[in-house]
């Protein structure tokens, strides 16, 4: 019966040209929420269906002791993210700041570790940083303050590393390579330069963000106390929807079939043996490749003085399961679970095995990163997609709109929501 109200709310919504029918939403997470806010300020009425039995989409946390361990986003500033704190002011949820004391590389087969070099940006990088400023004016700018309305030229359509290969950044590069190995964007070889691009849009790089401790805040409880105190719709938890009742459409089915992801994965593991408040980045071939991608953990932060758990991201080949991709990282963590600064280059200690009872969350995001590859750019793939929307009275909003990362996505929605709903 349930399912039924379901498909009827949204065939009626979708097939239909009335204003007084309210707009079905699929998903509560920062992009549904939004366009519910939007829709609602605009004067419509909206429902949401979430399959999971939360709000807030990838947002989730793993608490313990009253401590948030991130599943998901945690990194905000005023800076990168001027609408969501507007949101997080909004609904009177603050940041804190983290600073590691110590910073590690790590060689994820065979657990070597050694203190990675100074995060502060030196004087090469920041005369880069002022080149790379009038490039990213002149050839980026158009792109970037707004939805991707417009089909990349050439030079735009080429994966991260042929980009920079043909310029001179080579501080910048590893940067940049730096920061998509950490945050799942996949591998510099094939991922096209536009998504790194957007770096330079939320100020990532500039130097005030990188002379200021990191913020975070807890996303999930933004997320909660933004879907109770401004947003309207009614929200149905644990309802997946399994069709609108419409079929693709061709055309549908090719854009979408162009869309990458990465298979993901955010936990909270008990290391007991590395410091509290560290930070470990894997180690690559060279300052500006990619790992393989194999399972391996990523980035590892022990993020409280009072507890030995860290937050950890791994990323899996497309085809490993969940399963897989646990062993790979515990036996990761199992060789690097120790001590570096008590370390001497010939005097290993060795380190103590984590096992699944170290386990406290472990979650994938299998649809993580929606973008598309280079061959999907160069043929024309924005304009396949803006056209999309509206067919059969239906609307995409996402991270593909421009990137994953929650400032674009509640912009995004909002910019659907304007283009298409406000006359
Ligand atoms: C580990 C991790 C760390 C991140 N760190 C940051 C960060 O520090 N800063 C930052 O700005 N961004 C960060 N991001 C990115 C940010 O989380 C995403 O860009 C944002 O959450 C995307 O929101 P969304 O609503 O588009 O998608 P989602 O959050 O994925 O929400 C989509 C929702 O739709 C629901 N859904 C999907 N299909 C159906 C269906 N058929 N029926 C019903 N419900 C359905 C899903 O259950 C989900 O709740 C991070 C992401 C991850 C995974």
């Amino acid at each position: 019966m349930y399912r039924y109200l379901c498909l009827i709310l949204c065939s009626l919504i979708t097939l239909s040209a009335s204003s007084e029918l309210p707009v079905c939403i699929v998903g509560a997470g920062a992009s549904g929420l939004s366009a519910a806010h939007s829709l609602e300020a605009l004067g419509r009425s909206t429902v949401i269906f979430e399959e999971k039995d939360a709000v807030g989409g990838n947002a989730q946390n793993y608490y313990e002791n009253g401590l948030p361990y991130y599943l998901g986003p945690l990194l905000v500033n005023n800076g990168s993210h001027p609408e969501t704190m507007k949101i997080a002011n909004a609904v009177n949820v603050t940041t804190s700041t983290y600073t590691p004391v110590s910073s590690w590389l790590f060689n994820w087969t065979t657990g070597e570790t050694w203190v990675s070099p100074p995060d502060e940006p030196s004087p090469e990088f920041l005369r880069e940083y002022q080149r790379y400023t009038a490039h990213w004016e002149r050839i980026f700018a158009r792109f970037a303050r707004g939805a991707y309305t417009e089909n990349m030229p050439d030079e735009l359509t080429v994966s991260t590393s042929e980009w920079f290969a043909g310029q001179n950044y080579p501080q910048l590069q590893a940067r940049f390579t730096r920061n998509i190995i950490s945050w799942g964007y996949g591998d510099v070889d094939e991922l096209p330069i536009p998504s790194p691009n957007q770096f330079y849009t939320l100020s990532i790089f500039n130097p005030p963000s990188l002379a200021r401790p990191q913020l975070t805040i807890d996303f999930h409880e933004v997320f909660e106390r933004y879907a109770r105190q401004l947003v309207d719709s009614t929200i149905h938890l644990g309802s997946k929807i399994e069709s609108i009742g419409l079929e693709l459409t061709p055309s549908e089915r090719t854009v979408f079939s162009a869309v990458q992801t990465t298979n993901y994965f955010s936990s909270a593991i008990r290391l007991n043996n590395t410091p509290r408040l560290s930070l470990f980045r894997i180690a690559t071939e060279s300052p500006t490749s990619s790992p393989p991608i194999a399972g391996e953990p990523v980035y590892i932060e022990g993020r409280f003085n009072t507890s030995d758990l860290s937050c950890l991201y791994s990323v899996g080949r497309p085809d490993q399961s969940p399963e897989e991709v646990a062993a790979v990282t515990l036996q990761s963590l199992s060789r690097i679970n120790r001590d570096p600064s008590s370390q001497e280059a010939d005097d290993w200690e060795p380190a103590a095995p984590v096992d699944p009872s170290d386990v406290k969350a472990f979650r994938q995001h299998r649809y993580y990163f929606p973008h598309f590859d280079q061959t999907a750019l160069q043929g024309g793939w924005f304009d396949k997609f803006n056209n999309l929307q509206g067919g059969n009275r239906t609307y995409y909003t996402s991270g593909l709109n421009r990137v994953e990362h929650v400032e674009f996505v509640i912009v995004s929605a909002r910019e659907v929501v304007e283009a298409h709903f406000s006359s």
